[in-house]
């Protein structure tokens, strides 16, 4: 008892100061990137892996729930990749980043301030993820990010969960089980698609195997964008989604 004591003397508080303070984020960080549509080359679409870069369409920009964040098109006039962390949505729109005005969007449903405002428990489903989106999730459980000071816990049965946090592209074979655990939840239920293969398939995205994401079964109730998300921007879109 004495030697814990010491040791929890020693080592001191270890949980991050974010938020409120801003997150330490590594140097070569990739957050939301700021377009200027009209300077991009109307053929730099074709070096982008997954078809998440639009030089001539309608919706000229970058689709943030398909980009992998590779940086392949970090040179590319008109395109500059900022810090910016905070790139969860509500909306699926609100993934596009096109050179509009950027705010991240607060919490509308009075339903889920209500119900989720103070405790929120998550049912994470790895849909055929290669892991990555899964630790990251993890993450925000240890001492460093310490998710749990704001009432957010992950549980390990559907039917104590208020939402299904899905990683991975919905294999076929991961199908039937996100299913059964979406049918598990009791109501109201949310659905959170983490990570750009759970948004849109990422670049799994037409292949026979992928359901290219999640909201070709259910409704999506927040995205969060990244290959992984950053584990500030999963917190972050966590915390706005509660309505804090
Ligand atoms: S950073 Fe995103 S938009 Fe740019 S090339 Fe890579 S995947 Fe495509």
């Amino acid at each position: 008892m004495f030697s814990i004591l010491k040791a929890r003397l020693f080592q001191g508080y270890r949980t991050g100061a974010f938020p409120p303070a801003a997150p330490k984020l590594p140097p070569h960080f990739m957050g939301r990137p700021e377009v200027e549509p009209e300077a991009i080359p109307e053929d730099a679409a074709s070096i982008c892996p997954v078809g998440a870069l639009d030089s001539q369409g309608e919706d000229r920009g970058i689709d943030l729930g398909r980009c992998i964040f590779c940086g392949k098109c970090a040179g590319v006039p008109g395109i500059k990749f900022t810090r910016e962390y905070r790139m969860g949505a509500m909306t699926r729109g609100g993934l596009l980043a096109d050179g509009r005005h950027f705010e991240p969007d607060k919490q509308q449903n009075e339903v889920i301030k209500k119900l989720c405002g103070r405790s929120l428990k998550i049912r994470q489903v790895s849909a055929g993820g290669c892991a990555a989106c899964e630790l990251d999730f993890n993450v925000l459980n240890t001492l460093a990010w310490d998710m749990g000071r704001f009432g957010i816990q992950a549980v390990a049965s559907p039917r104590h969960a208020d939402c299904v946090l899905v990683t991975g592209p919905v294999t076929k074979n991961m199908r039937l089980a996100l299913e059964k655990t979406y049918e598990a939840m009791p109501r109201p239920c949310f659905v959170i698609a983490c990570g750009s293969c759970a948004i849109s398939g990422g670049l799994y995205r037409g292949t026979p195997e992928s359901s290219d994401g999640v909201e070709t079964l259910f409704p999506v109730d927040l995205y969060v964008p990244g290959c992984p998300p950053h584990p500030a921007t999963l917190l972050e879109a966590l915390l706005r989604f509660l309505g804090k």
